[in-house]
């Protein structure tokens, strides 16, 4: 089954085609912007685009290499998708094992183009930026342009891709092979290398109105939804197709989680180390991870809000005052910390309290 359409961005899509037409189009860009807008989406369009034999404003849609993109069959686009850590010993055998999960990611995208989120504990493992450092070195199939895509890449994980590979993927970006397109995304760019975002030019897609994502939920999802479904599916969306469509108890619960534990860090860090140790064993570690993307997330949409711009999920309102935002941004930075931390083997119970600690010292 081919990908649904791409909805909305139509001022990046617009900005885009025309830097391809004018052969201006960057060969390394960052598309940032919430969870589940469509920035992968945008990429793939986009390289759509860009191997299009007829292309105008947009893919035509219709020529052999518009339908290999659109079937994720396109042998000069490499989409790389978080996975989970490979567990073979050799590091040889462990970029093949990356290159046999992505296929197989792929294979299941392909069956099921509306995918569910990605599980909070898969990231860019050094294998992955090896895969990614030999397929570049290759030459085109089809002769054209090549177009890699890196997916959510501050997943890419600094301390275990250690100083080679992250060096590698830095020579890459700083010096693309010609005829290579380089399109990386993320939720928020201040949880990229430094290094990374530097080489990259970045484009802000916004979130999608509540017609965008009712148009879409209407026109994709099987069975039809009744009217109450629809109605409630895109309140809770947010302008995200992909909140409309990922599990609404995993998010709900994330984010309730993620609400209580920010309650409790305002209070002080007395109650903020109460709720650290009050915090049930976690099962599943993704369930700790999708918590700390949810505080994240709330944390940047109150920075948002402290500089005026509109907010669209609850925020405690202690964190919209305008004196705010430096604060909230040293927050993000301790909450990014956390993260990286998460994936590799931290107590979360001690990581939960520790990162209580720095929160309440700083909001
Ligand atoms: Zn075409």
């Amino acid at each position: 089954m081919p990908l649904p359409p791409l909805i909305g961005h139509l001022a990046a899509r617009k900005r885009l085609s025309q830097a391809i037409r004018r052969g201006k189009l960057p060969q390394v860009l960052l598309l940032t912007g919430p969870a589940g807008v469509g920035k992968q989406r945008l990429a793939l369009w986009l390289a759509q685009l860009a191997m299009c034999e007829e292309p105008s404003d947009e893919p035509c849609g219709g020529c052999r290499a518009c339908r290999l993109v659109a079937g994720l069959g396109h042998p000069d686009v490499h989409w790389y998708v978080p996975i989970p850590r490979p567990k073979a010993g050799d590091p040889d055998k462990q970029v093949d094992e990356a290159g046999q999960c992505i296929a197989q990611v792929m294979n299941e995208r392909r069956d099921q183009p509306l995918y569910p989120a990605v599980d909070g504990m898969s990231t860019h493992s050094l294998a992955s930026v090896r895969l990614l450092q030999r397929e570049a070195a290759l030459t085109a199939v089809e002769g054209g342009r090549r177009v890699f895509i890196l997916g959510e890449a501050d997943r890419l994980i600094a301390q275990e891709a250690s100083q080679e590979a992250a060096n590698a993927l830095l020579k890459l970006l700083e010096e693309p092979p010609a005829g290579s397109l380089f399109v990386l995304t993320t939720v928020e760019p201040r949880r990229l290398l430094a290094t990374m975002r530097s080489r990259a030019v970045p484009v802000r897609l916004s979130r999608l109105s509540d017609a965008e994502v009712s148009g879409f939920l209407k026109a994709q999802v099987k069975p039809t939804l009744s009217s109450r479904d629809l109605e409630q599916r895109v309140a809770r969306a947010e302008g995200s197709i992909g909140m409309a469509l990922w599990n609404g108890d995993d998010a709900g619960k994330a984010q309730q989680a993620a609400e209580q534990w920010l309650d409790a860090v305002l209070a002080g860090h007395g109650p903020a180390f109460e709720r650290a140790l009050k915090q049930p064993a976690w099962g599943a570690r993704g369930e700790f991870t999708a918590m700390l993307d949810a505080v994240a997330e709330t944390l940047a949409e109150a920075a948002r809000g402290s500089v005026g711009q509109p907010v669209r999920r609850s925020v405690p309102r202690s964190l919209l005052r305008q004196d705010r935002t430096g604060s909230l941004m040293k927050a993000l930075d301790y909450v990014a910390d956390a993260r990286e931390a998460a994936w590799g083997n931290v107590n979360p119970q001690i990581l939960l309290a520790v990162l209580g600690e720095e929160l309440a010292w700083v909001l």
